[in-house]
C-alpha cells in the first residue's frame, strides 16, 4: 500500500513548483526510496506544429537515486498529448530492489499519471513564456525576446560590443504579391536561415514580426553585415519550380555607446534612422546620429504644425514655366507649393518626404489645385491669358476611388475648364498602384483633364508606363540632363522618339545651361522646364513673365 503520508507531500510539492527538473528529484525522495525506484526516463516527441514549427524532442532523467539501477525496465506508461506528441514514462527499479511486484506497478501507474499531469502544466507555462518572447513563424525573438536579451548586455556592460540594426525588407509587398502569403512566410524563414548563419557569439537576429527585424552585431563586423543587407537571394517556390528571389534591406543603425541607459531607446533610435533612411533619404541605411535625432525632431514639429498651418494658409503656390524649345514661349507651368512660416520660404523638398508619409499630403495637394483655380479665375478677370498649370498630385492618392472626380469638384467650384489644368503623379512603385493608376487615368482622361508622369525614369516601371498607360505628357527626370554623359545621350533621345511615336508630349525637367538646352531641341524635345529660364515664381512674378509671352529676348544671343 501506498504510504499516503509520502503521497501528500509528493502531491504538495509538485502542485506548488513550476519546474519539473527541481521538482521531481525532490518529491520522489521519500516515494522513490520506498518503491526502490533507481530512475524515471522521460521520452517525449512531437512533430511541428504551429507554435513549435521544428517540433520538439526531450530525452531525459527525471529522478535518479544514489543508487545504481536496473538496465531493463520496471514499469513503463505510454502517453499522447493535444498536439499529438507522444510521451513515454519508464520506471527502473533500483540495483537492491531489481524489479517491482504487480501490486507495486498499480501504484506506479498513479504516480506516473501525476508526473504527466505537473510535465503537461510545466510545459504549457514554458510554451506561454516561449511564445511571449519568439516570434511563431521563424522562432526568432519578438519585441519582448529582443528587449530582454539587450538588457542582459546591457547589464553585463556587454552591450557597447555591438552595433544595434532596426531593417525592413525593400518592396516585399511584391514578393508577397507574387509568391503569396503561405510562400512568402517560407521566403522569410529562409531569408532569416541566411542570416542566422551570418551570426556568431552572442550577435543576435530578432522579428519585431511582418518584414520588420532586428539585429545586434559586433562593431567590427558592420562593413560585412551592411552587405548582407543589401542584397541575398533566396529560393521561392513557385508554379512548382525554384526561382531566386533577391531580398534587400533598409537599416536604421546605431553605434551603442555607453551613454545608453535602456535599451528601448536604441531601438526607438534606430527605427528613427530607419524611417529617415527610407522615406526622406532614399538611402539604403542610415547612422544614428545627434544631425539625425535633430532632423527627427524637426520632422515631428513639421507634422505636429501642418494642419494648423493649412488652416492658416500658411502655404503659397509659385509657379515655374515651361518654355518651349524653338521659340521661347512660355507654353506652360508647374504649381509648386512654398510654406511660408514666420516670413521664411520652406522649400518642398523640406516638408513633403514628411507629410507624405501621412495623409496630410492629399490636403495639401487640394489646397494647392484650389490655389491655383482661383489664380486662374483671377486672371481671366484681369484680362491675362491663362496658360495650363500642371498640379502635383500624391500617390498617396490612388487609394481614394473618388480622386478624378474630387479633382472635377474643385475645378468645378471654380468654374475652371480643365484645359487649364494638368496632373502630375509620379511613376508607381509596385503593381498594385499600377492598376490604381490605370483606373485614375482612365477617369481623368473622360473629364479631358491632361496628365503627366512626373520624374520619369526614376520609377519602378517605366517601359511598362509607356506601353500601357494613357499618358499625355512625360516630365524627363532631371537626372538624365543634369551631366548629359554618353549613356544618358543615349537613353535620352530614345525616350524622346518613343514618346514622341507615342504621341505623348516631352518636357525635360532642371535644364540649367545652354548646352543642354540646345542637346534637346536637337533631339526633338519641345518643351523644357528650368533655372536656366526661371525659378519657380511667386504669382505676380509670374504674371510678369506671362505678360512677355517668352524668353526670345533673354535668349536671343545663343546659337541657333
Ligand atoms: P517636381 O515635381 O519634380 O518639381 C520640380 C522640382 O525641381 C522643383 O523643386 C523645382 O524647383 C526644381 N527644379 C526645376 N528646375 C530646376 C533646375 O534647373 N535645377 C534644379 N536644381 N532644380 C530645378 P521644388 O519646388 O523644390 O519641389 C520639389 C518636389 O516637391 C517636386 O518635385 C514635387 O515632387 C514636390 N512638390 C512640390 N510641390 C508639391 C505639391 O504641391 N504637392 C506634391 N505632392 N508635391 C509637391
Ligand atoms: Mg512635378
Ligand atoms: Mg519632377
Amino acid at each position: 500500500m501506498i504510504n499516503i503520508q509520502s503521497l501528500e507531500k509528493l502531491i504538495h510539492i509538485l502542485a506548488t513548483n513550476e519546474s519539473s527538473d527541481v521538482v521531481i528529484p525532490s518529491a520522489f525522495e521519500e516515494l522513490g526510496s520506498q518503491y526502490g525506484i533507481g530512475g524515471i526516463q522521460l521520452d517525449f516527441t512531437v512533430g511541428g506544429n504551429f507554435f513549435l514549427k521544428s517540433g520538439m524532442r526531450k530525452h531525459a532523467f527525471l529522478y535518479r537515486s544514489k543508487l545504481p539501477m536496473e538496465e531493463a525496465c520496471g514499469f513503463e506508461k505510454h502517453f499522447t498529448t493535444g498536439e499529438n506528441g507522444n510521451v513515454v514514462f519508464q520506471i527502473f527499479a533500483d540495483c537492491n530492489k531489481k524489479s517491482f511486484s504487480d501490486e507495486e506497478k498499480k501504484d506506479l501507474d498513479v504516480l506516473i499519471d501525476l508526473i504527466f499531469i505537473h510535465c503537461g502544466r510545466w510545459r504549457l507555462i514554458n510554451l506561454v513564456k516561449y511564445m511571449g518572447l519568439n516570434d511563431s513563424l521563424t522562432g526568432l525573438p519578438n519585441s519582448g525576446g529582443i528587449l530582454t536579451y539587450m538588457d542582459g548586455l546591457l547589464a553585463n556592460g556587454e552591450l557597447t560590443d555591438y552595433n544595434a540594426y532596426y531593417f525592413n525588407l525593400s518592396r516585399f509587398s511584391l514578393v508577397n504579391k507574387k509568391f503569396g502569403s503561405r510562400e512568402t512566410d517560407q521566403i522569410i524563414v529562409r531569408y532569416c536561415n541566411i542570416l542566422k548563419a551570418f551570426l556568431t557569439g552572442k550577435e543576435l537576429l530578432g522579428r519585431l514580426g511582418g518584414d520588420n527585424f532586428v539585429a545586434l552585431i559586433q562593431k567590427e563586423r558592420t562593413e560585412e553585415f551592411l552587405k548582407l543587407l543589401a542584397g541575398v537571394e533566396v529560393e521561392g517556390m513557385l508554379a512548382g519550380r525554384n526561382v531566386p528571389v533577391m531580398i534587400s534591406a533598409v537599416a536604421g543603425v546605431s553605434e551603442i555607446d555607453e551613454h545608453i541607459k535602456a535599451s528601448g531607446q536604441v531601438l526607438d533610435d534606430c527605427s528613427t534612422a530607419l524611417n529617415i533612411a527610407k522615406h526622406v533619404e532614399k538611402k539604403p541605411y542610415m547612422f544614428v546620429s545627434p544631425e539625425l535625432r535633430k532632423k527627427s525632431f524637426k520632422q515631428k514639429q513639421i507634422v505636429s504644425s501642418f494642419t494648423k498651418a493649412i488652416g492658416n494658409r500658411e502655404f503659397s503656390v509659385y509657379y515655374q514655366p515651361k518654355v518651349h524649345t524653338e521659340n521661347y514661349s512660355i507654353v506652360g507651368a508647374e504649381a509648386l507649393a512654398r510654406w511660408i512660416q514666420d516670413g521664411n520660404v520652406i522649400s518642398p523638398a523640406e516638408f513633403i518626404p514628411v507629410i507624405e508619409q501621412t495623409d496630410m499630403v492629399c490636403a495639401l495637394d487640394f489646397y494647392v489645385l484650389e490655389q491655383v483655380c482661383m489664380d486662374i479665375r483671377d486672371w481671366l478677370k484681369r484680362g491675362i491669358q491663362p496658360i495650363k498649370v500642371s498640379v502635383n498630385f500624391s500617390r498617396k492618392h490612388l487609394s481614394n476611388p473618388n480622386l478624378a472626380k474630387d479633382i472635377m469638384n474643385v475645378l468645378d467650384k471654380y468654374s475652371t475648364e480643365s484645359k487649364y489644368i494638368e496632373v502630375e503623379l509620379t511613376e508607381t512603385v509596385d503593381e498594385v498602384e499600377s492598376d490604381l493608376l490605370v483606373h485614375f487615368m482612365e477617369e481623368l482622361k473622360g473629364y479631358n483633364v491632361s496628365m503627366s508622369i512626373d520624374d520619369f525614369g526614376t520609377g519602378y516601371s517605366s517601359l511598362n508606363m509607356l506601353r500601357s498607360f494613357p499618358v499625355d505628357v512625360l516630365k524627363i527626370d532631371k537626372s538624365f540632363i543634369d551631366n548629359l554623359e554618353e549613356n544618358d545621350k543615349i537613353v535620352l533621345s530614345n525616350i524622346i522618339n518613343m514618346a514622341t511615336e507615342l504621341q505623348m508630349e516631352v518636357v525635360a525637367e532642371g535644364v540649367e545651361t545652354v548646352q543642354q538646352l540646345e542637346y534637346l531641341r536637337e533631339n526633338n524635345c519641345r518643351v523644357v522646364q528650368g533655372f536656366l529660364f526661371d525659378k519657380p515664381l511667386p504669382k505676380e512674378q509670374f504674371e510678369d513673365k506671362i505678360h512677355r509671352g517668352s524668353y526670345s529676348e533673354e535668349l536671343a544671343g545663343i546659337k541657333r
